[in-house]
């Protein structure tokens, strides 16, 4: 068995407006752009990685912004909302800086003991802070959030199922244990100080979701570096179909639609992001994996401008 999952390690959304999405996750919600790269499977389209100052695995928020993207619809099927861990007692600070960023906060409520503070992000992708006194230390020093009240990383993310049974069995061989349940809502945690939980919200009436800006693309977890070929195993075992181990430059990933399709990544914690940029200089020039370099003019023509 492969060594249980701290958490989750980042999670991928699809956007619109390229220049929109780094002013919002960086400007307003004070994360780190930690890497400038473009989707390996498009080249047409950027991959914007935001973060803590290193991008460390279980802060990182990544994006890619389809400037001609039809909206989508988020359902069954689908991480359905991510969640932000922030101190105790800074939500009303975020509900007056996400008012004035239009980004919807809703009101504030407990669930399981936390207060939640729901959002959406510009292309109306359900967001939520959740704060606790527990919260590790902010590795922010260069954001417009003060430091006080800066988001440390992942709480984790909801997924919107059809019936939980399965893909909850599937997290608990991943190393997570239920903690909590409350109607259609199951709580699983996994044994990290960041992005350590998974609600299920069970919804069997609820429409599918449809891809587009304004959805999860995937959610990756954390997984030891040599590990992968375990962790493929495990997915068959399961009856699930993972891909081969594919280098990202800055992790390796194993990736397998759970049960009911929602796109899982198992994701090593090295090498990181500063594998192909200095600490201090990350994010702000357009970084190509090597077997895309030669095409680097043609690549960076096609992509639109973007400052920030
Ligand atoms: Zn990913």
């Amino acid at each position: 068995m492969p060594t249980a999952t701290p958490g989750i390690h980042h999670v991928t959304a699809v956007a619109s407006d390229p220049q929109r999405t780094v002013e919002f996750y960086t400007e307003t919600l004070g994360l780190r752009l930690v890497k400038r790269s473009v989707n390996q499977d498009d080249v047409s389209v950027y991959h914007l990685f935001y973060g803590d100052h290193e991008g460390t695995p279980g802060t990182g928020m990544t994006v890619f912004p389809y400037p001609d993207a039809d909206g989508g619809r988020v359902g069954t099927g689908q991480v359905s909302t991510v969640s932000f861990l922030v101190p105790d007692g800074s939500l009303e600070y975020w509900r007056d800086r996400l008012a004035e960023a239009d980004a919807d906060p809703g009101s504030p409520h407990d669930r399981f003991g936390n207060t939640v503070l729901p959002a959406t992000d510009p292309d109306g992708l359900p967001l939520e802070l959740v704060a606790r006194a527990d919260a590790p230390p902010a590795n922010l020093p260069e954001s417009p959030v003060p430091h006080a009240h800066a988001i440390r990383g992942f709480f984790g993310v909801t997924l919107s199922l059809t019936s939980g049974d399965a893909t909850g069995d599937l997290l608990k061989g991943m190393g997570y244990r239920q903690t909590n349940r409350d109607g259609t809502r199951l709580r699983y945690e996994a044994g990290g100080d960041l992005g350590y939980v998974v609600d299920i919200v069970e919804e069997p009436q609820a429409r599918p979701g449809i891809p587009g800006a304004g959805t999860v693309h995937h959610v990756a977890f954390r997984v030891d570096d040599d590990e992968q070929d375990e962790w493929r195993q495990f997915l068959i075992d399961r009856g699930l179909r993972p891909t081969e181990v594919i280098d990202r430059t800055w992790f390796e990933s194993v990736y397998a639609r759970e049960y009911e399709s929602v796109l899982f990544e198992f994701a090593t914690e090295s090498p990181g992001y500063t594998v192909d940029e200095d600490l201090e200089a990350l994010g702000e020039r357009l970084v190509l994996p090597a077997w895309l370099e030669d095409r680097r003019e043609e690549i960076e023509a096609e992509l639109p401008d973007l400052t920030g």
